[in-house]
């Protein structure tokens, strides 16, 4: 078995003791990682600390200098680090190679920002310039759907702007995330960038800890909601990237088929877990049959799998907690609508649920009102746009969503109107580097991505000075 280590103080360490990682198509224990306690942590925000005025007094482009190499190492390593993504979290090894991809390439987009000084007003008698200092030592916190990418968009500008950094994975995806600090220990000045791991214990210590400045977490909306309550006695800086139940709103002049293609590419990519993915689909009674029996063809033929199988379109749910959550809404599926695809489970090991397209259901069922995070897609039908939209919106969720309509101006006003942080119209997870993103409601607070991105990671600091006596 390989041997993975943390990165504390620019050291890769053991741990003080070690868990099985299962590999989500098997159920069996494929890898053993070494796990932080209290006192590991401690040490390794120490050392975070002490390392945080050599690295923020460095100029941007040494450190911008380092991200690229970061970039560089991802890349040389793609292969094998996309395999243990593969085991560890159970997508297609072509999907784990392409977020390893994404991963490099965002790294080397956020390398080429800046944090130059702006002159706000500038006179014979004043001159006043805002700056943006770094925070301090900044813990990212990860959930275990996209590991990779997931840290990189919390890392790359933490580490841009100045600040060092105390890196979390989520218990169950943790392997990628110590490649990734083996990367760093050979880029990095000691203690810049430190990496634990644990058994769900450590992120709740890291969001009350007095030396971490900011908490830059992704995860479910209910343990969003502790961290701001944790970080509250520190008054700690939060970027907040939580949960979504985004609905796909499909007008009426689309062609059945091809809709349906992209409503199920939308609910099955990566098994249904990513926070963006179409969570209910929103159809006009004209159209109703026609998509739910396009989409019942398609999710019949989709090809499930261990993501090491080349043939694998969609791999299994990643662990057993979030399985046992899935089959209850399978259950929720046959009591609240009619399954017309899908719906049983396979004969095991793995945590394989098939895709599955429910049909006759109405937004009350817990299948639409809650986030299910696996391929089950719930499709309810419409017979006035405005009532649809008013069902769409009537979520305390706000993350993502999707108009689908050729009438592009009827799309664009439509989508304007979708209480959400970004709307896709005719296309869905286009997320690129330079554009922000952040959740409306209870779907987050802050911003991801862009220059807005790289400036959450800063304090904003204004220097006022009087020219003329
Ligand atoms: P989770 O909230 O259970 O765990 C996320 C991380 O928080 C893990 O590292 C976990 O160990 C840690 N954690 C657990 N308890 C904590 C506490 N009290 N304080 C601080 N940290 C704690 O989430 P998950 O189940 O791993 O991930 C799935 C969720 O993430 C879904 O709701 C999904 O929508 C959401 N998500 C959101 C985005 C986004 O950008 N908005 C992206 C991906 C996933």
């Amino acid at each position: 078995m390989q041997a993975y280590q943390l990165l504390i103080n620019g050291k890769l360490v053991d741990g003080r003791t070690t868990r099985g990682i299962v590999n989500p198509a098997t159920e069996e224990v494929f890898a053993q990682c070494p796990q932080a306690d209290e006192a590991l942590l401690d040490q390794a925000v120490a050392s975070a600390r002490n390392a945080f005025p050599g690295w923020s007094g460095r100029p941007l482009s040494e450190r911008a200098g380092m991200l690229q190499r970061l970039a560089d190492a991802l890349e040389a390593r793609r292969d094998d680090i996309a395999l243990v993504l593969t085991q560890e979290q159970g997508k297609p090894l072509e999907d784990a190679k392409g977020e390893i991809t994404g991963t490099a390439g965002y790294i080397r987009y956020i390398a080429t920002l800046d944090l130059a000084p702006k002159v706000l007003k500038e006179n014979a008698s004043e001159r006043i310039v805002q700056h943006r200092a770094p925070l301090g030592v900044v813990g990212a916190i990860t959930p275990w759907n996209m590991p990779l990418i997931l840290l990189a968009i919390k890392l790359a500008p933490g580490l841009l702007a100045g600040n060092t950094m105390i890196v979390k994975p989520a218990p169950t995806t943790p392997l990628t995330t110590l490649l990734v600090g083996e990367l760093c220990a050979a880029i990095f000045p000691p203690g810049v960038v430190n990496t634990i791991a644990d058994d769900n214990e450590l992120g709740a210590v890291m969001t009350r800890h007095p030396d971490i400045a900011k908490i830059a977490f992704t995860g479910s909306t209910e343990t969003g909601r502790k961290v701001m309550a944790s970080a509250a006695d520190t008054l700690k800086r939060l970027t907040l990237e939580l949960g979504g139940n985004d609905a796909a709103l499909v007008l009426d002049d689309n062609d059945p088929d091809a809709v349906a293609g992209h409503l199920l590419r939308g609910a099955t990519l990566n098994c249904g877990q990513v926070c963006l993915a179409i969570k209910r689909a929103y159809v006009p009674e004209a159209l109703y049959d026609a998509v739910c029996d396009a989409l019942a063809q398609r999710a019949g033929a989709m090809v499930i799998g261990d993501g090491q199988d080349p043939s694998t379109q969609m791999g299994p749910i990643q662990n057993r907690a979030q399985y046992e959550k899935v089959k209850g809404y399978l259950d929720i599926a046959k009591r609240d609508g009619h399954v017309i695809a899908g719906g049983e489970l396979p004969e095991g090991p793995g945590y394989f649920v098939p895709p599955t397209i429910v049909r006759d259901i109405d937004d009350s069922s817990l299948l639409v009102s809650e986030e299910q995070f696996g391929p089950i897609l719930p499709v309810l039908v419409y017979r006035d746009v405005e009532d649809a939209l008013a069902r769409i919106n009537d979520s305390h969720w706000g993350l993502g969503g999707t108009v689908w309509g050729r009438d592009l101006e009827r799309a664009y006003a439509l989508a304007q109107r979708f209480e959400s942080g970004t709307v896709w119209v005719n296309r869905h997870l286009n997320l690129q580097a330079e554009i922000p993103f952040s959740g409306a409601k209870q779907s987050g607070i802050g911003t991801e991505y862009g220059q807005e991105g790289l400036e959450e990671f800063t304090q904003r600091k204004v220097i006022n000075v009087q020219l003329e006596a």
